[in-house]
């Protein structure tokens, strides 16, 4: 494979777009012998995943979810066993809390099912959840689940910065500040991308472009059903009460999450009216750092939960960050290949989860495009399983998933 500053070259395998998706499917298919390019518009990380708040969940809706997010779990502990580069990662646990009758019920079941699926899970205790967060005082009243394999990466540039190196490591060409914008089609397979410098040949192209993932399936006049939706966080100022030490602490019924961060809380959510947000209606020029942030959003949520840690509701604001989701209408990531089109995949759909799911969807993709067999479970994962979806179902559908994250059984919209 070699590269010129212009001109063609040639791959085994373009990923479009080096977020986490993009960065971990090439690292993956690197380690298993194939030349492989990424183009990134902007630069590594730049986008959703360098401003995610790096939480790695155990409890899932579903089995599949839950494997991949053990398995990835597992892959960012040991990422210098297999990536061959260092990783720090937080291993704190998590309790993940409910205050409403509707939401105990919600983690009793979720609780069973967990344990079904293979995690490690547990009932805590009233003394646990009291001792175990200096941030959350408890009222005494809730019922909270103890999750002891549930991970953070404190800042979500180490994970990028980790794949990055990664790659080069085992031979991946990472090209930044490159747009791909065009993706040539003969016979009914794509035959490699474009860019403004080059040409790349591959017979393998995986659409990784996240919240932009639509409009690149477009230039190969494809389609990718995923709705953008504005996500953001906070992180206050260095406050006594949050000891870097403390666990993760999720709150179900407020839809709030909240970790030590930089000596101060993070605070993050998922708000009931979330904003919908198209690339494909911006400026070309449009980028994750002009999604319209909203701090009052944060601080309603934050306010939720004010009375049990009060920092997250009235400490200053150190730093307040936010980019789009790609919510799938089932809440389930879309990996796979393109049906219709031989040689197009996808990585997308992150439903919140892309940056902490990402070690094993970028296994998984790897070895189906490498192998040609779908790893178990996969198939239910394939980007085609929506048919045609009029744009408003879509948008609907997207939105209801982010805002039912923490408890995405019961109620879903009506399936037209
Ligand atoms: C505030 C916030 C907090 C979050 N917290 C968490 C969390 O705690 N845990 C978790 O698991 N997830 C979290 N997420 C979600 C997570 O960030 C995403 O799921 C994940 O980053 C998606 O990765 P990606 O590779 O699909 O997208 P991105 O990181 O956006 O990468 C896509 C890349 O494609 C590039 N691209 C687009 N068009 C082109 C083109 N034409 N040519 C070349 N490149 C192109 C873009 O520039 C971009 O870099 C959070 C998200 C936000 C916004």
């Amino acid at each position: 494979m070699g590269l010129g500053h212009t001109g063609l070259v040639d791959a085994e395998v373009v990923v479009i777009g080096a977020g986490a998706f993009g960065l971990s499917t090439a690292l993956h298919c690197a380690l298993a012998g194939r030349a492989v390019v990424v183009v990134e518009r902007e630069t590594a990380g730049s986008q959703a995943s360098g401003r995610a708040a790096g939480l790695f969940k155990s409890v899932q809706a579903d089995e599949l979810r839950t494997r991949l997010a053990r398995r990835s779990i597992e892959k960012a502990i040991g990422f210098a066993g297999w990536a061959g580069v260092p990783l720090e990662v937080t291993r704190p646990g998590s309790f993940l809390i409910a205050r409403t009758a509707e939401h105990r019920e919600l983690l009793r079941r979720e609780l069973a099912e967990s344990r079904r699926w293979g995690a490690d899970v547990h009932e805590a205790s009233r003394a646990q959840l009291a001792g175990g967060l200096g941030y959350y005082r408890a009222a005494g009243a809730e019922f909270a689940l103890w999750c002891p394999e549930d991970v953070y990466i404190e800042e979500p540039v180490w994970l990028v910065r980790g794949y990055l190196d990664a790659c080069r490591l085992h031979g991946a060409v990472v090209l930044e500040n490159e747009a791909v914008t065009g993706i040539p089609v003969t016979g009914g397979r794509v035959s490699g991308v474009e860019t403004a410098l080059r040409s790349i040949a591959a017979p393998v192209v995986v659409d990784a472009a996240g919240a932009w993932a639509r409009m690149v399936a477009e230039l190969a006049g494809a389609s990718v059903l995923v709705a953008p939706v504005r996500h953001q966080l906070l992180i206050t100022a260095p406050a006594p009460e949050v000891n870097p030490a403390d666990p993760i602490a999720r709150i179900a019924d407020a839809a709030v999450y909240l970790r030590p961060a930089r000596g101060g809380l993070m605070v993050g959510g998922f708000e009931a009216g979330p904003l919908p947000l198209d690339p494909r209606e911006q400026a070309a020029s449009f980028t994750a750092a002009d999604v319209p942030l909203d701090l009052g959003v944060l601080r309603a949520m934050a306010d939720q939960v004010a009375a049990e840690a009060p920092v997250a509701a009235s400490g200053a604001v150190a730093d307040h960050r936010g980019g789009l989701l790609t919510m799938s209408p089932d809440g389930r990531f879309a990996a796979g290949p393109v049906p219709g089109l031989a040689g197009l995949w996808v990585a997308s759909g992150c439903n919140g989860s892309g940056f902490s799911s990402s070690p094993a969807i970028g296994e998984a993709l790897a070895e189906w495009i490498t192998s040609g067999a779908a790893p178990p479970g996969m198939t239910a994962l394939a980007p085609g399983r929506f048919g045609r979806l009029p744009e408003d179902v879509l948008i609907r559908r997207g939105l209801w998933e982010y805002a039912h994250f923490y408890d995405p059984v019961g109620g879903a919209p009506a399936r037209s």
